[in-house]
């Protein structure tokens, strides 16, 4: 790594992969945290969840009809239906209070729990039920037209869930589904994986916190809300800190309460140039390396450890100033230390091919990461860029749904020519 000075900056190039392995080596998996239900959507089980009870917990109707002895109906048909005699009703939530005996029926509702005696449901349809209401017959007999199999649209107790079976793994992240299935087995609060603080500091003398008054010296601070965005995205919980000055009192104060977080990210100062004052500063707190990593957008990256007066330590992820190099190393790199914080499983972003409309040009071997539009067109998709890919043009990332990715080792890909496309977003119009 970079001893001192910009002398060493460009000596070794990070390849993405073996800075993301780098950096994805000091983060760890958040303790524990028991959380309202369904505050834990999105959150990873920190606990193994065993029923302790059957799901359903009795056999119970599919459908509205006529709880039955299959052996009845043997031979009914629209023809010659069986006609039975109706001894009572029972609803969902109700237990019945009678069983069917030979030749007779009991009307029961979905979900209700299946009487003694009784085999198999008939549904109302195979019933002249309506017919009969509609004359103003009787209700006390009923005749039913077709033949049924024992079991018949009868759910069989444990179906879903067996007492004692282990439903939910530590580990699976909880979605609307395992967020049922936990109300289902009558959880009201749920043990998860705590979801990190991130600390989010912008650095520079140029910057203004957006709602103060206009300067046409200054620009406002856009990669903290980037940044933060994305940090609610994936799962994080922001802490602003705003902005750092470029001077050493202000970078020390900022950082001491960035201590107070899982991880610390910061924007600028990383280029050739001005980190030497980073440096400095994170000198005092720890320890920060600062590399080059083999992509474009956002090739300067500092990232290290800081230790906090009572013994904690706290990763510090250092991203580059121009906003959209500050997104891009922030996909790549916040967002997988995020989820391993998290307890999340790792995978890149959904990654599709799409055939490339503008050509990316790649002049000095670098991974380039080109924002684009991924569209889909009779079922293929394309991927056009949107226009100027200066780093600092924030509009251009504002209209891409994707990053058009070409090789390091690839000097040129055409338009026409394939791509692989690491979609930032999924939008239901294109997929
Ligand atoms: P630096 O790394 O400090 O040289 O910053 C590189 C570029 O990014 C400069 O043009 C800065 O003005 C710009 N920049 C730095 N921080 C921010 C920020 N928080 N929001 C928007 N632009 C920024
Ligand atoms: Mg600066």
């Amino acid at each position: 790594m970079a001893e001192h000075g910009h002398r060493h900056y460009d000596e070794a190039m990070l390849s993405v992969e073996d800075a993301l392995e780098r950096i994805l080596s000091v983060f760890h998996v958040l303790e524990p945290e028991d959380k309202p239900l369904l505050e834990a959507m999105g959150q990873v089980l920190a606990e193994d969840v065993v029923s302790r009870f059957d799901i359903p917990p009795l056999d119970n109707s599919a459908m509205d009809g006529y709880a039955v002895k299959a052996r009845d109906l043997k031979g009914a048909s629209p023809e010659s239906p069986v006609l039975l005699t109706v001894i009572g009703s029972v609803a969902a939530g109700h237990l019945p209070d009678r069983a069917v005996a030979g030749g007779t029926a009991i009307r029961i509702m979905t979900g209700a729990p299946l009487p003694e005696g009784a085999d198999a449901v008939v549904p109302f349809e195979e019933t002249d039920e309506v017919a009969r209401r509609a004359s103003g017959a009787e209700l006390s007999e009923i005749a039913v037209t077709t033949e049924v199999e024992t079991g018949s649209d009868i759910r069989p107790a444990a179906q879903d869930v067996r007492r004692g079976e282990l439903v939910l793994d530590r580990g699976a992240l909880l979605r609307p589904a395992e967020i049922g299935v936990l109300a289902s087995l009558g959880y009201q609060t749920v043990e998860v994986v705590r979801r990190p603080v991130v600390a989010i500091l912008a650095t520079g003398d140029e910057l203004l916190e957006p709602g103060s008054r206009h300067d046409p010296g200054k620009i406002y601070d856009s990669n903290s809300y980037g940044v933060a965005a994305g940090v609610l995205r994936y799962g994080g919980i922001p802490k602003l800190l705003g902005i750092a000055r470029d001077n050493l009192d202000s970078m020390n104060t900022k950082l001491r309460e960035g201590l107070e977080s899982d991880i610390l990210i910061t924007s600028a100062g990383v280029s050739k140039g001005d980190y030497d004052m980073v440096k400095d500063v994170l000198a005092k707190h720890g320890k920060i390396d600062f590399w080059s990593v083999r992509m474009r957008p956002a090739k300067p990256l500092a990232f290290g450890v800081l230790h906090t007066p009572d013994g904690r330590r706290v990763p510090h992820l250092g991203l580059p100033g121009n906003p959209v190099s500050a997104l891009v190393a922030f996909e790549q790199f916040g967002r997988p230390a995020i989820h391993k914080m998290m307890g999340k499983s790792l995978h890149e972003k959904p990654t599709v091919t799409a055939v490339l409309e503008d050509p990316i040009i790649n002049t000095d071997g670098r991974r380039v990461y080109a924002r684009a539009v991924v569209t889909k067109v009779n079922g293929v998709y394309h991927a056009r860029l949107t226009g100027h890919q200066g780093s600092n043009v924030l509009t251009s990332m504002a209209r891409a749904n994707g990053l058009a990715i070409c090789p390091d080792d690839v000097p040129r890909k055409e338009a026409g020519e394939t791509v692989d496309v690491q979609m930032i977003d999924w939008p239901e119009e294109v997929f």
